[in-house]
């Protein structure tokens, strides 16, 4: 008899050392969050009262207009007529609404495509410093995380080193544009670049590798710049995105997964995603929230006070005598810790009631 009272899939979760720091992080963070006068700087968490228009838009979708309205829903037309028209401006390419899979958050979309393309023992090859979540999503879809380095200088992708780490086993390589947490927007020539890796490394291995393009903040790129979507580069790619980012109000779980017009024969596909979303355990989001989407689609979000917040930041810890560049997008800062050791620092900071994620939980 083995002793392990719960399941090898469990235990490989918690083996995994970045996700125990997330978690153990998380813990004390909503403690420390609630004393009063702290600042939080530590997730992609509102600061201000939501929009009203926010409000209003979950109150009109509350109130029922049939007897179905709150009966069991999968992908709800008219969210998914919405976020097509609207992904089709953002993306510059035109998105089909049965393309658009309605996913509770941007987590559950990436999971998702993670199952959709990947089999248990593939790769799944990701950047660092990464987002402390793609390794467990990774891993409870029974996959092998495989990281590669940035540019450290330009915190552009590193496309040889991506080459390099491909093998016959590799499945899946996401991409985080604008990136969290290093603010970079990948620029057209590194995308196409990347798409000419995959697809050569597709053809020598004979097994198509799938693009996974994790965007929650692609309508959040500053100083006029244009986003890129990876997925215009490369056909064979889903599409990850969340409103939690745009609408800041990531615990109202809502996002997508979208396959891209230009993918080929994708109605086996289609049906293997929604069949998913219901074996998952229904993996839908509320009904209340995917009525509301055609309206939420019209909120935008002042992008302009982001990027006075950001300049305002940024000119202050660089007269403090903090190393930060200046992000592209989201809305998160990379600055390098004074300390060798971060973890103390971030300490130090805590203790002052700043709370900040310390570099070593993005490796
Ligand atoms: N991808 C990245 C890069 C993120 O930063 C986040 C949220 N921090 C997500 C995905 C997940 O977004 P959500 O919580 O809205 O599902």
């Amino acid at each position: 008899m083995d002793n392990l009272l719960f399941s090898q899939r469990a235990a490989n979760l918690q083996a995994s050392a970045i996700f125990r720091m997330a978690y153990d992080f998380f813990g004390t963070y909503n403690q420390r969050r609630q004393v009063p006068n702290t600042l939080d700087f530590a997730y992609g968490n509102p600061h201000d009262m939501a929009d009203p228009a926010y409000v209003e838009a979950l109150g009109a979708a509350l109130i029922p207009r049939d007897e179905s309205w709150f009966a069991y829903k999968s992908n709800e037309a008219m969210a998914q007529e919405a976020a097509a028209a609207s992904l089709s401006r953002v993306a510059g390419m035109p998105f089909e609404p049965a393309d658009i899979f309605m996913t509770t958050g941007g987590f559950t979309a990436i999971s998702l495509a993670l199952k959709a393309v990947a089999d248990p023992g593939d790769e799944v090859v990701f950047n660092l410093p990464p987002w402390f979540f793609y390794e467990p999503l990774a891993i409870e879809a029974g996959l092998v995380p495989v990281k590669v380095g940035i540019n450290q200088t330009t915190f552009d992708l590193d496309v040889e080193a991506i080459a390099v780490a491909i093998t016959p086993r590799t499945k899946v390589v996401i991409v985080n544009s604008p990136n969290n947490p290093t603010g970079k927007l990948y620029p057209p020539r590194t995308l196409e670049r990347l798409a000419a890796v995959l697809d050569e490394a597709s053809m020598r291995h004979g097994r198509r590798i799938f693009l996974v393009s994790d965007e929650p903040y692609n309508r959040i790129v500053y100083d006029g710049a244009t986003f890129h979507s990876p997925v215009a580069f490369y056909p064979y790619s889903l599409l990850a995105y969340s409103y939690g980012k745009t609408l800041l109000a990531p615990g109202q779980r809502i996002g997508y997964l979208a396959l891209p017009p230009t993918m080929p024969d994708r109605d086996e596909l289609r049906r293997g995603i929604e069949t998913l979303q219901m074996s998952i355990g229904w993996a839908f989001p509320n009904a209340i929230l995917q009525y509301a989407v055609p309206r939420l689609e019209e909120l935008s979000i002042d992008v302009g006070r982001l990027q006075r917040k950001r300049d305002h930041m940024v000119a202050a810890l660089q007269e403090m005598g903090y190393r930060v560049h200046r992000p592209e997008g989201t809305f998160y800062l990379f600055p390098e810790s004074p300390l060798a050791d971060d973890r103390e620092f971030s300490e130090m900071l805590a203790g002052e009631r700043v709370l900040v994620i310390p570099g070593t939980n993005f490796e």
